[in-house]
């Protein structure tokens, strides 16, 4: 596919060169963190403003050309491939922090900027931005995707945390949602329609966050268990009483295996949690003290206590290289994350099962969870040109969501639809995908943005 000469000239006319149709820039473009062959667009556009966006848009409807946002690429599911060609629109130039509100404890942001990059601008005003990732995504792809991560479990994902948009539609036009009151009753929630709309309903161009303070006082912590059931039942009770933790990540032996290959550590090869706690020293040791009384009822041991900031880091290194570490000691060259969010009663048994299944495969692979929202990942390492591999992940992953589908869960957590997990959508959404097809279709008749992602759509 190649783009219309004509529109061509007009956008090397309106953007001179943050235009570019460099074969190795479009490519770089259609890479994310996914096992997915990646289809590049024809070009990439870097533009610096709202009115830069909206002008675009408008010759790309005139054209029918695809526009693909694209936030860092972190994205898991093929959600930025350029399956019918177009434009990547790459927001990373609009990377400004525009006002901190320490007051009303919000922010106003570009899209482009970085969870990492935001975070150390706020240090300053003793706030901070809690949705991780793990990914340095950028906050537009944050929204873009409804991401959560870590932290989740105590603030929230991000759409809890947004509180107003300022996005460019498919007709140019340039819309506002929400406002800076934390609560409002007026009208239609636009604001999280477009929170996790991957791109295919509005560009996002400005962003209100919510903000915390940076807590007085934080703790972390790492047990390891028997057994992955008393790690996940250790976990689910400490849900269940409502103990303010802050992370809670679970962690099984196989991934203990690949850390230790790979940061060369020498964890005990034990399914594991780690913990973070926030709050004043009393609330954390309080909160430590339950978590401890847990654990222990469900032979947790070797319980390691961390409070200064570098044997925090410590501790949790070995959870945020997991991805990676888990890529370079496995059978192939390529991570295949899926993702899986069931009603926490139903996680022991829903992780259990997956377990089992993967012992019994060739392609035994991790599970590594955010298991106090009952959301957990499979991290396969897979060779994208092996046959055999492809479809025995495939059909792991097939019964991994089936599984999550029928104890009433999602088909993913918080890594999204994109092009990987459109069947399972239209599976769990049942009926409703045709409503989701009719505001694809009224936002966006001609079907310009993102198109082949979330939904199948038609253009008119
Ligand atoms: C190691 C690793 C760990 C991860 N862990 C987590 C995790 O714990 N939790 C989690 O939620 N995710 C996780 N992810 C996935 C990923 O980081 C998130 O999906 C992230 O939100 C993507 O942000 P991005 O800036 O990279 O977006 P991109 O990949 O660039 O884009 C993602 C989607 O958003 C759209 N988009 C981007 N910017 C805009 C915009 N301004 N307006 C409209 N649409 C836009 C794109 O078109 C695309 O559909 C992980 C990824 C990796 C590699």
């Amino acid at each position: 596919m190649s783009l219309n000469p004509k529109l061509l000239g007009l956008l090397r006319t309106q953007f001179g060169e943050r235009i570019t149709t460099v074969a190795t820039i479009c490519r770089q473009h259609a890479i994310d963190e996914s096992w997915h062959s990646p289809s590049p667009p024809d070009a990439v556009c870097y533009p610096e403003t709202t009115q830069e966006v909206s002008q675009l848009v408008k010759l790309a409807v005139q054209f029918n050309t695809p526009l693909i946002p694209y936030g860092a690429g972190t994205s898991l599911e093929g959600h930025i491939f350029a399956p019918e060609g177009g434009v990547t629109v790459d927001l990373s130039r609009m990377n400004q922090l525009l006002a901190i509100n320490s007051e009303d404890l919000d922010c106003v942001i570009q899209p482009g900027i970085r969870r990492k990059g935001l975070n150390d601008q706020l240090r300053h005003e003793g706030l901070f931005f809690p949705v991780d990732p793990g990914a340095d995504a950028s906050l537009g792809g944050m929204v873009a995707t409804r991401a959560s991560g870590t932290n989740a479990v105590r603030y929230g994902t991000m759409k809890d945390n947004v509180l107003a948009l300022t996005a460019v539609m498919a007709d140019g036009a340039i819309v506002h949602t929400g406002t800076r009151a934390r609560k409002s009753a007026a009208g239609y929630d636009l604001t999280r329609l477009l929170v996790g709309s991957e791109g295919t309903l509005g560009i996002i161009t400005e962003i209100t966050l919510k903000l915390y303070p940076i807590p007085d006082y934080q703790a972390a912590a790492r047990v390891t268990f028997p057994s992955t059931s008393a790690a996940v039942e250790s976990a689910i009770q400490v849900v269940q009483f409502g103990v303010p933790i802050a992370r809670m990540e679970l962690m099984d032996a196989q991934g203990i295996k690949a850390i230790n290959e790979y940061s060369k550590m020498n964890l005990p090869l034990l399914p594991t949690l780690f913990f973070e706690f926030h709050g004043s020293k009393s609330a954390v040791s309080e909160q430590a003290d339950q978590v401890r009384d847990i654990v222990q009822e469900h032979d947790g041991s070797d319980y390691l206590w961390a409070i200064k900031a570098e044997d925090r880091n410590q501790l949790w290194h070995a959870r945020h290289t997991a991805h990676y570490a888990v890529i370079a000691t496995g059978q192939g060259s390529r991570g295949w994350t899926t993702d899986v969010c069931v009603p926490v009663s139903k996680l022991v048994d829903c992780i259990v099962q997956t377990r089992q299944d993967l012992e019994s495969s060739f392609m035994d692979a991790p599970i590594i969870g955010h298991v106090g929202d009952g959301n957990f990942h499979v991290i396969f390492s897979v060779d994208p040109d092996n046959e055999r591999q492809i479809k025995e992940v495939k059909r792991l992953n097939e019964r991994l969501v089936e599984r999550a589908l029928q104890m009433d869960g999602t088909c993913t957590g918080e890594h999204g639809i994109g092009l990987g997990k459109k069947e399972w959508l239209q599976q769990e959404a049942g009926t409703a995908i045709k409503l989701m097809e009719i505001i694809k279709g009224a936002l966006d008749p001609k079907g310009v943005l993102n198109p082949g992602k979330i939904v199948n759509h038609n253009p008119s």
